[in-house]
Parts: C-alpha cells; structure tokens; sequence
C-alpha cells in the first residue's frame, strides 16, 4: 500500500485520536547477522500496535548500504512487517543512483525516506549529481514505483537561513512528489504545532507525522540534540536532572515525559506517530500500552 494511502486509509478512523503508528530501527554495526537475527525476534513485541511501517535508517552513525537493505528484506521476509528503506543521496552519481533504486525494487522493497543526508566530514571531492533531496524524489519518482516519504525539520533545518525559506523547500520535495513528511525529533509540541502551521500557510497538504525519540536518559538526548540541531527546554532538562544519580529512575522519568508528549500529540489528532525506537522495543511498548 502507498504511503498516501496508508495515511487516507487513516482518516476513516472512527477515534481520530489514534494516530497511525511507525517505528524507526537501525541495521546493527557489527556482528550483523547475529544482531540482525536477535533484531528480528525482539521486534515481535511491537507487532500488536499494528505499526503501519518500520523505517530503516541509512548510513547513519556508519552502517552500511548493504546492511540497511537486509535488514529491510528481514524485516518483510521474517517479521512480516513493511519496511521502509532511508536513502542519503549526497555522493552519488545518478547511475548508481538509479541502479541502488532497481536493486531495492527488486527485493521487494516499496517505500523509501529520500533524503540528502549529510556531507561526510573528510569526503574529498563529493560528487554532486543530487544537491538537494527534492532532485532525489524528482528522480525516484521518475524511475521508479516506490512511494517517497521525506523529512522536515520542526525547528528548521541547522543550514537554513531562515524558517520560511526551509518551508519553502520542504514544499519543493511535496511538489516532487513526496506522499508523507516525518519530522526530525522534538521535545516541545508547541514546535510541531507551530511547524503544521506553517507547512498549511505554504499550501502542503499532505501527512505531516511528527517523529518522536522516546527518553531514556539526559546524556542521550542531550547528545542527539546536538547532532540534530533540535533543542531541549530549561524545564525538561532540569526535571530529568533530577534522576542523574539513578539511571531507572531517569528512565521512568523520561518515558513519563515521552508518554504525555504523545498523549497530547493524539489528543491533537495528529494523522500519525513515527518513534524513534533506537532498537530498544520493550520501551516502545512501555509508551504506547498506555497511550490513549
Ligand atoms: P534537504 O531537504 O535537501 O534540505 C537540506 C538543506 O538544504 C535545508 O537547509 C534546506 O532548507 C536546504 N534546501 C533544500 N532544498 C533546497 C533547494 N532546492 N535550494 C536551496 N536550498 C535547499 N541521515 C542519514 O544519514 N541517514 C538516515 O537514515 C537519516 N534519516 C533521517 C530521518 C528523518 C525523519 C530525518 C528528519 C532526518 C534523517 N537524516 C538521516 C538526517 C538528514 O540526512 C539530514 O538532516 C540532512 O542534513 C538533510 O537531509 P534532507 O533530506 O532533509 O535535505
């Protein structure tokens, strides 16, 4: 089923307020096989939720190409799940492009999350057929059948010069034919609500799924949020510094905080949530068995 349809499908729902569910994993780094297997068992647990898709990251934190596609197939072939493939573009030229997009099709692959992605720091001469992920979804929508989903950035992206602009191109990528916008992650709703606010002034109608990172500690999301560009309120920071001498108690902590944060989101009717699941499936179901 396309994205868009997935979404559609969603508005027929009788309790507006349970939004589509998605979860986001990552291909282990090393010891793939062993880790993939243990992956695909562990993923079980989350089956109940009926996730609409499971995204699978793509070179991100150093894994590789190949990994990201086997996992995916696993993730269709074992779990019996849809997965969706990310795919940085930044470096490629347009042949390898366009053979990576034959290989996944022909594995049975129907969704992708076209992305630039990120110069890697050191990348000597980085080839620049792709400069911006709208010529990805461009592409892919002209060689291909996959269905395209693409990011936004609630609090814009690090290299946009102002918000309005970052709008404007995330507009470029629906007009190429992105189906679904997942956002970056985010700890304060008001910046999603002011960002779907935002996305409809510049005339983009399709799903805008916010993305959620579950907490489980302040290190990790400090960390993430340096990386990603996203920010952490005053308020947030401090109460969960108040379980910095006990790591269960900061978990508990944290995940209370994810539980409100996606409480509110479906009390907002959102169309759907997209977690970041950092592969750690029991705290999933932690969140959700008691979201609504
Ligand atoms: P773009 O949409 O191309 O935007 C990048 C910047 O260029 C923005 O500042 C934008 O305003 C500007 N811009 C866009 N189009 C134009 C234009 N036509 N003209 C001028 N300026 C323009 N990274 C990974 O490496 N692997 C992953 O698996 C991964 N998954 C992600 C999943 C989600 C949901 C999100 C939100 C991010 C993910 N990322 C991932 C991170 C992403 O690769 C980076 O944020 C990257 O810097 C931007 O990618 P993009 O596709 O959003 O780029």
């Amino acid at each position: 089923m396309k994205l868009k349809d997935i979404y559609k499908l969603s508005d027929t729902r009788t309790d507006k307020k349970k939004p589509v569910i998605s979860f986001e994993v990552f291909p282990p780094k090393e010891d793939f096989e062993e880790k993939s297997t243990k992956l695909i068992d562990e993923i079980e647990c989350i089956k109940k939720f009926s996730p609409a898709f499971i995204s699978v990251t793509y070179g991100a934190g150093g894994s590789s190409q190949e990994n990201s596609l086997e996992l995916a197939m696993k993730i269709k072939q074992q779990a019996g799940l849809i997965p969706m493939l990310h795919f940085t573009c930044i470096g490629f030229s347009r042949q390898k492009v366009l053979n990576y997009l034959k290989t996944i099709e022909n594995a049975g692959i129907e969704h992708i999350l076209a992305l630039r992605g990120d110069i890697p720091e050191g990348m000597k001469n980085p080839i620049f057929d792709f400069k911006y992920a709208n010529e990805l979804v461009e592409f892919i929508k002209a060689h291909s059948n996959l269905s395209i989903g693409v990011a936004g950035y609630p609090e814009k992206h690090r290299e946009a010069v102002n918000f309005d602009e970052d709008i404007d191109n995330l507009k470029r990528k629906v007009d190429a034919g992105a189906e679904v916008i997942i956002t970056q992650l985010f700890y304060n709703n008001d910046l999603f609500f002011r960002f779907i606010d935002k996305t409809q002034k510049a005339g983009i109608n399709i799903p805008v799924v916010p993305g959620v990172m579950p907490i489980l500690s302040y290190k990790q999301i400090d960390k993430i949020t340096r990386l990603c560009g996203a920010s952490i309120d005053e308020s947030l920071k401090n109460y969960l510094l108040q379980h910095e001498n006990d790591p269960d108690s900061m978990a508990k902590a944290g995940l209370e905080f994810s539980q409100k944060q996606c409480q509110q989101l479906a009390d907002a009717e959102v169309r759907g949530i997209h977690l970041y699941s950092l592969n750690k499936f029991k705290h999933m179901v932690t969140l959700l068995e008691n979201l609504l």
